[in-house]
């Protein structure tokens, strides 16, 4: 029996004129994402992507477990190949459809017909082949309104294709199609659910952390990675810019007014980050934050850290509760890995009562007791790069 993949096109089924560029990036990371899985062959047509295992080898569970994490592909589903023919239908692909039927009680047909010169209309078609599928399953009903499972079948020029299973794709519109963001990439839950969300709306994604050894470990250097790792799951490869922030740290903590000294991190944390943009041509940062989920975490705190940044800073959880970001994080299997116990350069040097309404002169003013220009420079020349792929 041979199996066919389809994939559904969300959002980019909608985009008119520009719908043949979003097609061609999707159908390109699709190949990237399967290139090891054995040969396919690929066919668009209404909106759909045909995926056509073209030898043995090609392993089709392991393809859709890949498909499940590219975005821009809303419904993914396996087809069974069959002759075309009431026959053929009946044949091989009733029986084959056995797991997905046992377990419904009410069914319905639907047919699409690209091959207008076959002999029956497609609600003829849908027709026989409910009958076909109640007289080899007796249990089963008919029930064209909510039915537990569509079977869709497909007359094509060669053959016909049957499926019956619908698998959530990932959603989204293809990475690639929206410029490219660098994220601020923590040890914590919320920077991995932030880099996912704007990677969904199609934005390559580079990742920027701050390390401050020997008060960072290697170790929690290592954490970040992997959660690097499971996000390029679904953004594909990450390049990864690791910054030595020791001595900034050090000097904000010998040389600034104590109740400042977060704030001032995440300025020289964003005036960092943004030199980097700029010199790699990335158009805007993003961080995991969340308004008033902690004192760094204000309005007034995140006015002083903006200023400093030649281009728009996004918050994908902005509006987001925490418990909600945590049903993201499982989803994508970063929460087992964020709360590994492993200390960020943010808990370092924590003052005891960090000013929750910063006030930009006054921080500002608390900035300029140190000239931080020079160490801010050696840090985007000695930041280290490398690049990050999915490990599985
Ligand atoms: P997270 O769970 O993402 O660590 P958090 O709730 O712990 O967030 P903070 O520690 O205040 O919040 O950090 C806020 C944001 O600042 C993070 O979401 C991340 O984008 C950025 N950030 C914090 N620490 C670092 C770091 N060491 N390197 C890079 N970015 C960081
Ligand atoms: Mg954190």
């Amino acid at each position: 029996m041979k199996e066919i993949i389809l994939c559904k096109y969300g959002e980019i089924a909608l985009k008119g004129l520009n719908k043949r560029t979003f097609e061609d990036v999707l159908v390109k990371n699709i190949k990237r994402r399967l290139n090891q899985l054995g040969k396919f062959h690929y066919t668009r047509s209404q909106s759909t992507i045909y995926i056509e295992p073209l030898d043995d080898n090609a392993d089709v569970d392991k393809a859709i477990d890949k498909l499940k994490k590219v975005f821009g592909i809303a419904k993914i589903s396996r087809s069974i190949e069959c002759e075309k023919s009431l026959e053929g239908i009946n044949n091989t692909a009733v029986p084959a459809l056995e797991d997905t039927l046992l377990g419904a009680r009410t069914f319905k047909v639907e047919t699409k017909r690209a091959d207008k010169t076959f002999y029956l209309k497609s609600p003829e078609i849908s027709n026989e082949v409910g009958g076909m599928i109640l007289d080899a399953y007796p249990h089963l009903e008919v029930d064209v309104h909510a039915p537990d499972v569509v079977v869709l079948v497909e007359i094509r020029e060669n053959n016909a294709y049957v499926s019956a299973e619908k698998i959530d794709g990932a959603g989204g519109i293809p990475i690639g199609t929206s410029g490219r963001a660098m994220l601020l990439l923590s040890g914590g839950i919320d920077s991995p659910v932030a880099g996912y969300m704007i990677a969904k709306r199609g934005v390559v994604l580079d990742c920027i952390h701050f390390e401050s050894p020997p008060y960072t470990s290697e170790r929690a250097k290592l954490k970040v990675i992997k959660l690097a790792e499971r996000m390029a799951e679904y953004t594909g490869r990450i390049k990864f810019h690791c910054v030595p922030f020791t001595k900034i740290q050090e000097e904000i903590k010998n040389n600034c007014p104590e109740e400042l000294f977060t704030i001032i991190m995440r300025r020289l944390m964003m005036e960092i980050a943004d030199k980097i943009c700029e010199r790699d041509r990335i158009q805007c940062l993003v961080t995991g934050e969340s308004i008033g989920q902690v004192a760094s975490q204000t309005m007034s705190a995140m006015v002083c850290t903006d200023v400093v940044a030649n281009r728009p800073v996004f918050r994908p959880l902005i509006g987001m509760d925490k418990s909600e970001i945590i049903a993201v994080s499982r989803k994508i299997e970063t929460f087992d890995i964020s709360i590994e116990p492993y200390e960020d350069c943010c808990t370092v040097f924590t003052p005891k009562h960090p000013k929750t309404k910063p006030n930009i002169k006054d921080v500002e003013a608390g900035q300029a007791m140190f000239d931080f220009k020079p160490l801010v420079d050696d840090a985007v020349e000695n930041t280290f790069c490398e690049f990050i792929e999915a490990k599985r």
